[in-house]
């Protein structure tokens, strides 16, 4: 095996997101996030697969968090980062995990789920949200209203890119594609295999050359 792995703090993470994750009592990284995070850091897109349960939400949120820490906005009125996944139940937990780590911050989030009342989330886009968490479909429908533009979209995220692929969101992960300019964002797919015709050809339409991990898979 390679080497054991370091703690968080020595991934160079922002103090803010060091200190949550000690609230939460979290000092080790899992293998996913030891291998994840130096690359998203390091700006590459990603497309990063590992089983239900291994950690692959925080493998995201804290280097993304870091970046838009670390970074100025591209734009004032559109949104830093998405982060996309395929249920609302799945959206929520995202943003759950979210909250808890921007506590305290000056970020604000905003999460848009289908069957929920579209002018309520209108008014949230309103408040020009930083980071947003969202299902595919609800997404797309507000960039059709054109009620949100990508323009200035720093982070593209997929959470469970298998999933969102069999739940028919081709048309939607397209259209959400071409609303974010690809020479400025960088792109993360996350899926629990990446062993998916659907999922490769996705991550050739929607990624730069990414870098590829497999935690816990045959060929990795
Ligand atoms: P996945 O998306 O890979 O299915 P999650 O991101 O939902 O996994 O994480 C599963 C559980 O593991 C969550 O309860 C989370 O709080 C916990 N967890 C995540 N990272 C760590 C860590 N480094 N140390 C201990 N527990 C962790
Ligand atoms: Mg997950």
């Amino acid at each position: 095996m390679a080497n054991p792995i370091e703690p968080f703090k020595d991934l160079g993470l922002d103090s803010r997101l060091l200190s949550a994750l000690e609230h939460q009592g979290l000092h080790t990284p899992t293998e996913i996030q030891d291998q994840a995070i130096p690359v998203i850091l390091n700006g590459q897109d990603l497309i990063a697969s590992s089983k239900t349960g291994s950690g692959k939400t925080l493998a995201f949120l804290l280097p993304s968090l870091h970046k838009l820490m670390k970074t100025k906005a591209l734009s004032k009125r559109d949104p830093r980062a998405l982060i996309l996944a395929p249920t609302r139940e799945l959206a929520k937990q995202v943003y759950e995990q979210l909250r808890s780590l921007t506590s305290g911050t000056s970020f604000n989030i905003a999460l848009l789920l289908g069957g929920e009342n579209f002018n309520d989330q209108i008014k949230l886009l309103r408040r020009q949200p930083h980071i947003i968490v969202a299902t595919p479909g609800r997404l797309a429908n507000h960039l059709s209203e054109r009620s949100l533009m990508l323009n200035g979209l720093e982070l593209l995220i997929m959470d469970e890119a298998d999933r969102m692929l069999d739940l028919g969101f081709v048309n939607e992960l397209n259209q959400i594609n071409d609303a974010a300019d690809h020479r400025r964002r960088q792109t993360l797919m996350f899926s629990a295999t990446l062993d998916h015709a659907q999922v490769n050809d996705m991550a050739d339409k929607l990624l730069r050359a990414p870098k590829r991990i497999a935690v816990g898979a045959a060929n990795a």
